[in-house]
């Protein structure tokens, strides 16, 4: 049942090409500060300073300046309460494209009014993922919006797959790059990006220990869903994989590790205080896995993590601090 993955390296290529002016292009960091924490030669990918704050940016805007131009006047919608709603409502705000984006009832007054100053219309729906999937085929039954899909899209995959590419024309000849898996979006676009452009460099993908749903993916030989755990990482609270996005994984990815609460927060701290960042939870994942133990380098070794987000609540901020 093995199949070829129908995503290519061309994809990536064509999204790094149309996002170009429109996306930052962050340079790689070389942490020294972390070295011994790591055990390795230590680069950071720092996304947390992409525009909105997080990587999702690439993959919205590639499948927003995809669409047709009768598609771009109908508007698009996205349905999230996270970092892909501000991305979206950014990069649809940049092109003077109508975003509508569903939201849970009881998401974070912070999140909700980002997205709005961002000039996205938010329709409030429901507590769960489900309602809020009605919703938008509502939304897109009644308005003819395209949906922004924030992971299983192959031009989103190939959006986020640019970071992967980014960081191997910096560094071709990088031993490992580690980064967070959530929805799988990042990492699958970002592994085939890596992989073409160096077979040697190793990729390595990190979930929250409580939500393995990649790694029972890859037992199973199929996309299933797992019971939803918890976790501080909030990017990457989903429990179900995605045919695609497992296709991917199984064919360039390495290793997936989990990672623990308590290594998060952590990873959080060393990595504001020594590589001077602000980083959100579900970025300090490849850090806080080699920290409790479950990844390992050699003092030689050339390792990138992607620092993928930082979008953090004031509050929960200090709490990690103190
Ligand atoms: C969405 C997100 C992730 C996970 O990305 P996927 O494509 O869903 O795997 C990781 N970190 C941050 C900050 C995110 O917003």
């Amino acid at each position: 049942m093995e199949q070829e993955s129908s995503m290519t390296f061309d994809d990536i290529l064509k999204a790094s090409e149309k996002i170009l002016v429109n996306v930052k292009r962050t340079q790689l960091i070389r942490a020294e500060k972390l070295d011994d924490l790591v055990g390795a030669i230590v680069y950071l990918k720092p996304e947390n300073l992409q525009l909105t704050g997080s990587f999702k940016i690439r993959g919205a805007t590639n499948c927003i300046l995809s669409l047709s131009e009768e598609q771009q006047s109908k508007g698009v919608v996205a349905a999230s309460s996270g970092n892909h709603a501000q991305a979206v409502a950014y990069a649809a705000g940049a092109k003077g494209i109508k975003a509508t984006i569903v939201m849970p009832v009881d998401a974070p007054k912070v999140k909700v009014d980002n997205t709005m100053a961002y000039g996205a219309e938010v329709v409030k729906c429901g507590y769960t993922g489900i309602e809020r999937d009605e919703k938008v085929e509502e939304l897109i039954r009644i308005n003819g919006f395209s949906l922004v899909h924030s992971h299983a899209d192959p031009k989103i995959i190939a959006g986020q797959g640019t970071v992967g590419y980014e960081i191997m024309s910096d560094m071709p000849d990088l031993d490992a790059v580690v980064l967070p898996c959530g929805a799988g979006g990042l990492i699958a676009g970002s592994s085939l990006a890596i992989k073409h452009m160096n077979i040697k460099t190793k990729v390595i993908g990190v979930e929250p220990e409580n939500i393995p749903r990649y790694r029972k993916s890859l037992e199973a030989g199929k996309a299933i869903t797992v019971e939803m755990g918890q976790t501080l990482a909030d990017g990457l609270r989903v429990n179900n994989a995605k045919d695609l996005n497992l296709q991917i994984i199984r064919e360039y990815v390495d290793e997936l590790v989990g990672v623990s609460d308590e290594y998060i927060l952590k990873a959080m701290k060393e990595i504001i205080m020594k590589a001077k960042l602000l980083v959100e939870p579900s970025a300090t994942v490849g850090i806080a896995a080699v920290m409790e133990g479950n990844i390992k380098f050699s003092p030689k070794e050339k390792v990138c993590f992607v620092l993928s987000g930082g979008n953090v609540d004031e509050e929960f901020l200090l709490k990690v601090l103190k």
